[in-house]
């Protein structure tokens, strides 16, 4: 029968309040590397009995280790399939010289900032400790365009803080650079940034009208029928276009960034990260599975002996509650990041080729498979997933759930099939040329691919290719 966390911890949990104990385990499940972050610190400073002590151990057998991964427990394993281990993002800290190059992913995601921490760094010093709070949590359920993944009211409800006091960290954040981000939509953004200019008093008059009504118009560049709607010259509207497309930016997080060397989005921390074996060419690959720990988590011993010799009983039981909620923490944090690394071998050794390759060699999975294999519940595989993102070897960082879009590979033959094509083929021909990649796929599928990918139906496409071919 499928556990929803892995067996060997089901017994504990049976004998100690199973239900919160696994309810706590989905929630340190859902959540991204970032959002793991925040719940520590709230947890521990809220505390007493916690911990995070400042030495590096390895999740495995426990011992002390000069730096992640553990060898001791990677020779054990010695078998063909990936190197999967948890460890803190931050393990630089830990690795001593010698250690430094082997497995170190440091280089390759050494930033010196974070988006999240640069729109934090800007708002912090006007903001009180509680909507420093609110400010993470935003700044934690960025999408990889900087929009806000969550609508304020969840957030509110979320961090039991008022709407308007959402909704006005929300404003602030959104003026910081890079303009527009946490906000909920491209438009939003754009309309934001178009505010701010206008106070600096750089503005196209046409402009706001254009974007609050004529998006779509705007989007086709049918400038005919906004300058006759607008009542204003063609070239007018052609102008409030530029100047859009100058001054504005519909990604938040690309327009501050995309100067950095990284402009693929590699600022964004990846919640797990894939290496191609430094030693051996053809040697396994090398996962990273990201926990949110900088050191090791851990109930604090000195409380635990202090409280056995408190004898008023109300005292005790204060205390002992504290070791109480201390430990279940520890052991949902292990057991979240336990199922993280089970789930994530499985993904990696499933598709070495998709993660070492393009989006053709995906091998459609889906979660139900998945759990079947690790004798887990399918809920839990979607936890997860959720929200998560991976780097590959090339430094793309992907949502974890592109394993599972069985549309992908799909895509990517379509794409191929286009792109080889000697004169426009019709979706249709498209839909019999996919036969030979091993997709049966029909004519409305094909449609819905093509334009998912931007490509123009065969009608219009005819027109772009060059006669002679
Ligand atoms: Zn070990």
């Amino acid at each position: 029968m499928p556990t929803i966390i892995t067996g060997q911890f089901q017994s504990t949990s049976q004998r100690q309040q199973p239900a919160a104990h696994l309810t706590r385990t989905m929630q340190l499940l859902e959540k991204t590397c970032n959002e793991l972050d925040t719940e520590l610190a709230t947890e521990i400073s809220e505390n007493p009995a916690l911990e995070m002590a400042e030495e590096c151990r390895c999740p495995d057998c426990k011992q002390i280790i000069p730096s992640y991964p553990c060898q001791a427990c990677m020779n054990r394993l010695n078998g063909t399939g990936p190197i999967v281990y948890v460890a803190p993002r931050a393990n630089r800290t830990y690795s001593t010289d010698e250690h430094e190059e082997y497995y170190s992913t440091d280089n390759r995601l050494r930033d010196p900032e974070t988006l999240s921490e640069h729109v934090l760094k800007q708002v912090a010093p006007s903001i009180s400790s509680k909507e420093r709070k609110i400010a993470e949590h935003i700044l934690a359920r960025l999408d990889e365009h900087g929009f806000l993944i969550d609508h304020p009211a969840e957030i509110a409800t979320y961090l039991r803080a008022s709407l308007k006091m959402v909704k006005a960290v929300i404003e602030l954040i959104k003026r910081a650079d890079p303009i527009g981000v946490a906000s909920q939509d491209v438009m939003e953004c754009l309309l934001t940034q178009l505010d701010t200019l206008e106070q600096d008093g750089k503005t196209h008059p046409l402009a706001h009208n254009l974007l609050a009504n004529f998006w779509e118009q705007l989007a086709r560049r049918d400038f005919d029928t906004v300058a006759r709607k607008c009542n204003v010259s063609v070239q007018t509207v052609k102008s409030a276009a530029k100047f859009i497309k100058r001054n504005l930016s519909p990604y938040p997080a690309q327009s501050h960034w995309n100067n950095a060397s990284n402009a693929t989005g590699r600022y964004f921390r990846p919640d797990v990260e894939v290496i191609k074996n430094p030693h051996k060419e053809d040697g396994p690959l090398i996962v990273q599975v990201f926990s949110a720990a900088r050191g090791w988590l851990r109930v604090n011993s000195s409380v635990r002996s202090m409280v056995s010799k408190i004898e008023d009983p109300a005292k005790k039981d204060e205390w002992a509650a504290y070791l109480e909620r201390a430990a279940l923490f520890v052991k949902c944090m292990r057991q979240r990041d336990n199922a993280m690394k089970r789930i994530v071998k499985l993904i990696v050794t499933r598709q070495p080729k998709f993660i070492l390759g393009t989006d053709k060699d995906l091998i459609p999975m889906t979660r139900v498979e998945l759990a079947d294999q690790l004798e887990l519940h399918e809920s839990t595989i979607s936890r997860a997933v959720a929200n998560k993102t991976i780097a590959l070897p090339n430094g793309r960082i992907i949502p974890l759930s592109t394993f599972f879009d069985r549309s992908l590979a799909i895509r990517a033959a379509v794409l191929t099939i286009i792109e080889q094509e000697s004169t426009a083929m019709t979706d249709e021909q498209v839909a019999h040329k996919l036969i030979d990649y091993d997709y049966k796929v029909a004519r409305r599928t094909v449609a819905k691919y093509r334009s998912m990918l931007g490509i123009l139906p065969a009608n219009l496409r005819a027109r772009q290719l060059p006669s002679a071919v």
